[in-house]
């Protein structure tokens, strides 16, 4: 008997790329989650929300995926809500009782089965969805088999295998077009757009093909890279090609649950709204700071600022950067007794880097450099951040907020978003490294920290909450991880299925040692196919399951009818406000 429970997803991963595979099933390595609003994983956990609760809870559900939501978000909104609807017209031509997510869980295989509709005769038909349309592919795949193979020996009779194609659109708006004009060309593209199903004919076949590769992963001791096009749809691409290991999180390890060990901690507000004045009440704190204000504070400080020194005739310069990395190279030899690190603010040191980056490459800016200095100074930034948030202190990171971005909703109504003043891209991978992300909000003298309350506002990290909203006191902060602590659950009770929740709470370590993404508490429920992100373990702890993911192509060949990813955005080339 194997000790290993398989899944088709688990041995196409194998079959892509046995390195991919390794990295995510053997050593179980967990990326911060940073999806596109086209993100197939989240799309097609989002319909099969839809199917079974509703528009409503869908579209909330979908919206809660992300740090904050604008114009890409709307317009897969509205693809959303048009296929859910030409979907549930298509299933009211099944007759039969429906059951939805049926769960395998064999010894030796595990699968979930999305749709199993009852016949009269006692029998079942097993249909699977799949947000694509790359049907010729997929009516290949072994999938449908082996859930009829395992099914039947749970003495289920299978009649039909059939898939459920939900069709997709990848059109853009043109340059000539405004967003009105856009959504409505969307939504005659939609209109016009059908559901699939298509049956196969089982075949005994593919279970045995997929037999043999068991084997074959079971006696393997190397799992070398295949770089190849698919590369591009990998999570693990720039740690696996690059040795990046800024999208990577710590460790899958079991740690102590219930002593909250450190905070970490991503404030933004308005000028004056308190949040230095918040900061500065966490225990042994220290200030790294970027812009001089810290005239209502009692914490030690560092300057992060080009240091200049004139040496006789010379004038020699220590960009601010330098200065900063000096200072986390200090920290890290743990040679003191802080037990707080506070950096005010963080777009300033974005600012810094990019200068440092510029000195380094030769450049004046990122788009002189084929714009891969955007890449490099984002990496540069992202890894620094990561060596500071690995430090054994409480971190806290400061930045003022923007209100400047604007979308525009389903009903053309311009919403202003809330955000961190600090590069989206950048702000994303911040959000998914600490715990919470928190809005300091001064409302007539009432100081509050929020979190999260409405899509416009940005929000995320790794900690979730019931909380909204707590006043700005120091005391009421911790009481939010005691409060999450108490209601600690094991690690493999929340990785159990069917976790659709919007909101669960989860303990500050259970969270650190399943070490999940940015959007923990939102995180989509995972696949039993089509290589799902956070899917299986080598162990029998599986991820809830997704819906339809097409996360990446199978093959080389599909890539034709993929998306490319999305081109670098080209931030506007300005310094960070500096009024305190
Ligand atoms: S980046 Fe390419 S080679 Fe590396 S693990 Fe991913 S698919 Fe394999």
């Amino acid at each position: 008997m194997s000790q290993i429970q398989f899944s088709h997803s688990r041995v196409s991963t194998f079959e892509k790329c046995p390195h991919q595979y390794k990295l995510h099933y053997i050593d179980q390595i967990i990326t911060i989650h940073d999806p596109a609003a086209d993100d197939a994983l989240i799309v097609g956990n989002a319909l099969h929300t839809g199917i079974e609760k509703g528009e409503t809870v869908m579209l909330d559900w979908y919206f809660s995926q992300y740090a904050v939501i604008d114009d890409r978000q709307v317009n897969e909104s509205i693809k959303l809500v048009a296929l859910l609807r030409k979907l549930q017209e298509r299933l009211t031509e099944f007759d039969g009782d429906f059951q939805h997510e049926y769960l395998i869980d064999r010894p030796d295989f595990k699968g979930f089965v999305d749709l199993m509709v009852s016949n009269p005769d006692g029998s079942v038909d097993i249909y699977d969805f799949k947000y694509s349309n790359n049907v010729k592919n997929y009516l290949e795949s072994a999938q449908l088999h082996l859930y009829k193979f395992y099914l039947e020996r749970e003495k289920f009779k299978v009649n039909r295998l059939g898939f459920i194609f939900v069709p997709k659109t990848n059109i853009r708006q043109k340059k000539e077009e405004n967003l009105y004009q856009f959504r409505q060309r969307l939504t005659e593209t939609l209109s016009s757009m059908e559901v699939d199903v298509h049956y196969v004919d089982y075949n005994f076949q593919k279970v045995k093909r997929f037999w043999e590769s068991c084997r074959k992963i079971e006696a393997v001791t190397a799992f070398p890279k295949n770089p190849s096009r698919l590369c591009d749809w990998c999570k693990f691409q720039k740690y696996c090609l690059e040795g990046v290991d800024y999208m990577i999180l710590p460790k899958n390890e079991r740690r102590q649950i219930g002593t909250v060990k450190r905070k970490t901690l991503w404030i933004y507000g308005s000028p004056f709204s308190g949040k230095t004045w918040f900061a500065n009440k966490f225990p042994g704190p220290l200030m790294l700071n970027t812009d001089g204000n810290v005239d209502f504070v009692d914490a030690p400080f560092i300057r992060i600022a080009d240091d200049v020194i004139v040496e006789g005739r010379i004038t020699k310069r220590k960009l601010a950067w330098a200065v900063f990395k000096e200072t986390i190279d200090e920290l890290e030899k743990k040679q003191n007794d802080f037990q707080t690190i506070i950096v005010d603010l963080l777009e300033d040191t974005y600012e810094h880097c990019r200068i440092f980056m510029y000195d380094k490459l030769g450049i004046e800016h990122e788009s002189d450099n084929s714009f891969k200095a955007w890449d490099m100074v984002r990496t540069e930034f992202l890894s620094t951040m990561k060596r500071l948030l690995n430090l054994p202190y409480d971190i806290v990171l400061i930045s003022h907020e923007d209100m400047t971005k604007d979308f525009t909703k389903k009903t053309g109504d311009k919403v202003t978003r809330i955000a961190p003043n600090l590069q989206e891209k950048a702000a994303l991978k911040i959000a998914g490294m600490v715990q919470l992300v928190a809005r300091v909000v001064n409302d007539d003298e009432e100081r509050s920290l929020t979190f999260k309350t409405s899509e416009v506002e940005f929000g995320g990290g790794r900690l979730g909450l019931r909380a909204r909203k707590i006043p700005l006191e120091y005391e009421e902060f911790v009481k939010l991880y005691d409060e999450v602590n108490q209601e600690t659950m094991p690690v493999e009770q929340e990785k159990s299925k069917h976790d659709r929740k919007p909101k669960t709470e989860k303990s500050v370590e259970s969270v650190e040692a399943a070490s999940t993404t940015h959007n923990e508490v939102n995180s989509p429920p995972t696949d039993d196919d089509e290589t799902p992100p956070w899917e299986t373990s080598d162990e029998k702890q599986e991820e809830p399951p997704a819906k339809w993911p097409e996360e990446q192509p199978s093959t080389v060949e599909q890539l034709s009818s993929k998306e490319k990813p999305t081109t670098e955005e080209k931030p506007k080339r300005t310094r960070s406000s500096r009024s305190a």
